[in-house]
């Protein structure tokens, strides 16, 4: 299985758990060039095959001249690829669930294990520690750079007013914490409501369950049901194209 045809799915798999629309992006460090990543040209990620796929140096720009129109916010991908070494996949996201943490005094905290890694830290970046009166989007390497330095060694960074940012080691990890972050922050509004606000009230994941369970969850039956849907529905659209 190849990185690009996983990249596919990656947005596949976004956009049937809502976390993506036709906005948002998934990207991969490339697996033979470290200052390589592929991503796909500008179009919703609904409608990506492999043939979308474009690769960019780490300053976000195409490596072949006549590579198709890229999406507006790939600094955000190529910015964190150089001050993450450790990262290989990104997920761009605007889940309607999550915004809501970045722009409130509510912080998202881990509320079940499958989002364990929210209690490594989610910070939230706000476009304006870089640029006042922006249009919200990252649109180039400063503001790409400004958000990797927030994101710093977490698993996830919040975009105040915009939506986050998720990377992984793999991609199965980048897409599954996009996934289980979008779940936490539906159940953690649910039993904050549950408990009219009240101090205390909810139960969250103590930093000794969280380090117990980020040390081997990297999604590997969720990412194996997922491709396993996926692969044939590809096949199929890839026969129906010709
Ligand atoms: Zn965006």
């Amino acid at each position: 299985m190849s990185l690009i045809e996983d990249l596919v799915i990656a947005s596949r798999i976004c956009v049937e758990a809502g976390v993506i629309d036709a906005y948002g992006h998934a990207s991969a460090r490339s697996d033979t060039d470290p200052n390589r990543y592929f991503m796909s040209r500008q179009v919703a990620p609904e409608l990506i095959t492999e043939e979308d796929i474009v690769e960019y140096d780490l300053d976000s720009r195409p490596v072949h001249p006549n590579a198709p129109l890229g999406y507006n916010e790939r600094y955000i991908h190529g910015e964190i690829y150089k001050a993450r070494p450790d990262v290989m996949a990104i997920v761009h996201n605007h889940s309607h669930s999550v915004v809501p943490f970045s722009c409130t005094d509510c912080t998202l905290r881990p509320i079940f294990h499958m989002a364990a890694f929210i209690g490594l830290g989610i910070p939230n970046w706000d476009i304006r520690e870089s640029q006042e009166g922006s249009d919200m989007l990252v649109r180039n390497s400063t503001l790409g750079a400004s958000l990797a330095a927030k994101l710093g060694a977490h698993p996830a960074a919040l975009m105040r007013g915009h939506g986050s940012v998720v990377v992984g080691e793999k991609i199965q990890i980048a897409v599954g914490r996009t996934v289980y972050l979008d779940h936490n922050a539906k159940m953690q509004y649910q039993a904050m409501m549950m408990t009219g606000g009240r101090d205390n009230a909810v139960v969250y994941m103590d930093d000794s369950e969280v380090a117990a369970n980020v040390v081997w969850q990297e999604y590997v039956r969720s990412w194996d049901l997922w491709k396993k849907k996926w692969l044939p529905r590809l096949a199929a659209e890839r026969a129906a194209r010709g």
